[in-house]
């Protein structure tokens, strides 16, 4: 299939879409920071490379990318080469039901959201990963975990 958008747009384009995830998971980092709690990012040694996960109480957040998982709501289809943007995102959608399951196997607590949700309702998020943290480190001390 010929590319009628020239290769220079469209890197702009996946840079910026790059850049915007880029931000998005800086904002969530800094909330995360002034509730005090600490992940590691980006964790590369776990299924899926959660964006913030901690080992140690088995919690995982992963903040999904509206076009890359394909949002219904804000996936919008490169009007070009749209074969294969549609394959590629299918596919990250295929992984991300492969990785919710092996968190579920190994009873983790998992959380997913949108790009959408975190611009939307951050503070409602934050207070989300906020709970699951308290919930999994009460269970820590339990040794329920
Ligand atoms: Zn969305």
């Amino acid at each position: 299939m010929v590319d009628i958008v020239s290769k220079e747009i469209r890197s702009k384009t996946m840079r910026a879409i790059r850049s915007k995830d880029t931000k998005i998971e800086c904002t969530i980092n800094s909330k995360l920071r002034e509730q005090k709690l600490r992940f590691k990012r980006n964790v590369n040694s776990l299924p899926g490379k959660p964006d913030f996960a901690l080992k140690k109480y088995k919690l995982a957040v992963f903040v999904d990318s509206c076009f890359w998982h394909g949002c219904k709501l804000h996936c919008r289809m490169p009007q070009t080469n749209t074969d294969y943007w549609s394959a590629k995102i299918t596919r990250n959608r295929k992984r991300d039901k492969k990785v919710n399951l092996w968190y579920f196997k190994q009873k983790w607590v998992l959380l997913r959201f949108w790009e959408h949700d975190i611009e939307h309702n951050l503070e409602k998020c934050v207070k989300a990963i906020k709970t699951s943290h308290y919930k999994q480190k009460g269970k820590l001390k339990n040794k329920m975990i």
